[in-house]
């Protein structure tokens, strides 16, 4: 895929931090684009989201009064066929982020190898100050505006920041009446009873559990005697504490927004998560010393999980990171500056775009099984869960030692380059 005019990678100015987590995932698209030597109009093509709509939204809002919300949807890409990814209201959303959020979905799922490209939507709205009945006319809005561009075949939204399976049921119910039909397959992330995925729930925190035991063993680790550190204590965080631990490694740090603890004997993780679903969060987590989330972060250990938000390790602490693997639950929750440091420092981070795919993966299950209509045991989700993570961990591994570079470049490399090839092969039409 070579041609004259190739792109030219332009390395940042080192000390000058990019905490934007979307630009640090442009940084690293634009070197695994130089390595790839990909042609400039490939290069575009493939920085180009193919739609991005604004909707506006009027809802009578319960004191009778009309507001108008605005709401986004962008298809990055479809090349690899229908497009798939996430639904947040959030009162800051910008189309900006929903772009660049909509890419990182592309790249996530070729990783991964599923037929699907990516998108991200959502509505500029306060979920906290909305009633019920308000949140969910905003989404039944919000799905009628999308409906000739949501649909099994060309765009499945599913559940991210303040939405859930309820707003997933609202949306599926929304377009089945549009269709005349129940079409169970035009979201993921819906409650079991309306054709949810066994599984779905814990997917991330096993794909992560997944991929740290396949950077384990290449780096001769056993589980037992592997200690590790888990930042995040929601969905993603307390999975794969818990997977992990049940694998024998000793989990000896895990936080959450409200403080960070340190074991280091090993927390009983099913106890501490028993202490979070009771309390809603680890606040007065009485089985570890409280201490503050910069040492929590600089924990001596063998792999550290940050699963709560992005820029957690930027340039300023990377270098006192003592971890040997860092696998990333979170999106982006290392800026790109921090990179070189972590690779200096000879830290394997598995890389968000691979780690946390576990979720996406057995949403594709989902949807699978709701075109199908006949629906699989928690075995076969898990088996086929953990066959496809451990897959595309081994393909990263292989090409970060053909290419020499880090896990993070080889999944760029890996993704740009299928989405690439088949793009070529499918020609541009026009
Ligand atoms: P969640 O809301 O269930 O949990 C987030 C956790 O992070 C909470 O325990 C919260 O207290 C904690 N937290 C927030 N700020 C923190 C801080 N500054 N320090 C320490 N802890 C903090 O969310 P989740 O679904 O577990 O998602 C976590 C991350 O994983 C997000 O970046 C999300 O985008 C990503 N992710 C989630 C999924 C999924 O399937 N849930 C899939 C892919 C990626």
């Amino acid at each position: 895929m070579g041609s004259e005019e190739t792109v030219v990678y332009q390395e940042p100015a080192p000390l000058l931090e990019k905490e934007n987590a979307l630009e640090s995932m442009m940084t690293r698209f634009d070197r695994a684009a130089e390595i790839l030597n990909l042609e400039s109009g490939v290069y575009e093509y493939l920085k180009t989201p193919v739609k991005q709509i604004i909707v506006s939204i009027p809802i009578q809002m319960d004191n009778g009064k009309i507001e108008i919300f605005e709401g986004y949807r962008v298809i990055h890409n479809d090349i690899l066929g229908p497009s798939k990814g996430g639904i947040r209201f959030t009162p800051d959303i910008t189309l900006d982020e929903v772009r660049a959020l909509a890419a990182w979905m592309t790249w996530k799922c070729a990783v991964v190898n599923i037929p699907f490209g990516g998108a991200k939507g959502g509505v500029k709205c306060d979920p906290t100050k909305l009633t019920t009945v308000e949140l969910e006319k905003i989404t039944r809005r919000y799905t009628a505006n999308l409906l000739d561009i949501i649909g099994p075949e060309r765009d499945i939204p599913a559940p991210d920041i303040n939405t859930n399976e309820q707003v997933m049921a609202w949306i599926m119910d929304t377009y089945s009446m549009h269709v005349k039909r129940t079409e169970t397959a035009v979201v993921t992330g819906k409650p079991l009873i309306l054709g949810g995925s066994l599984g779905r729930r814990e997917a991330t925190g096993r794909g992560c559990m997944v991929v740290t035991l396949g950077a384990m063993e290449r780096l001769g680790m056993k589980p037992k005697g592997t200690n590790v550190v888990v930042q995040g204590f929601g969905n993603v965080g307390s999975v794969t504490a818990r997977l992990l631990n049940e694998q024998g490694c000793t989990v000896i740090g895990i936080s959450d927004i409200t403080g960070a603890y340190y074991n280091p004997k090993g927390f009983d993780v099913d106890k501490a998560i028993e202490h979070a679903q009771k309390n809603k969060d680890l606040a007065g987590l009485p089985y570890g010393e409280k201490i503050s989330p910069t040492e929590f972060l600089e924990l001596e250990c063998d792999v550290l999980v940050p699963a709560a938000r992005e820029n957690q390790i930027t340039a300023r602490n990377a270098s006192r990171i003592k971890a040997k693997i860092i696998c990333e639950g979170a999106n982006g929750p290392t800026t790109a500056p921090a990179d070189p440091i972590l690779q200096d420092k000879g830290i394997v981070v598995i890389p968000d775009i691979l780690a946390n795919a576990g979720g996406v993966t057995v949403s594709y299950f989902e949807w699978v099984q709701d075109r199908v209509g006949y629906f699989w045991s928690i075995e076969k989700v898990n088996r086929r869960l953990d066959d496809m993570m451990r897959s595309a961990f081994n393909a990263v591994y292989e090409a970060s030692e053909r290419y020499n570079v880090s896990l993070r470049l080889a999944a760029y490399i890996i993704a740009i380059d299928k989405v690439a090839r088949t793009l070529l092969l499918r020609g541009i039409y026009g």
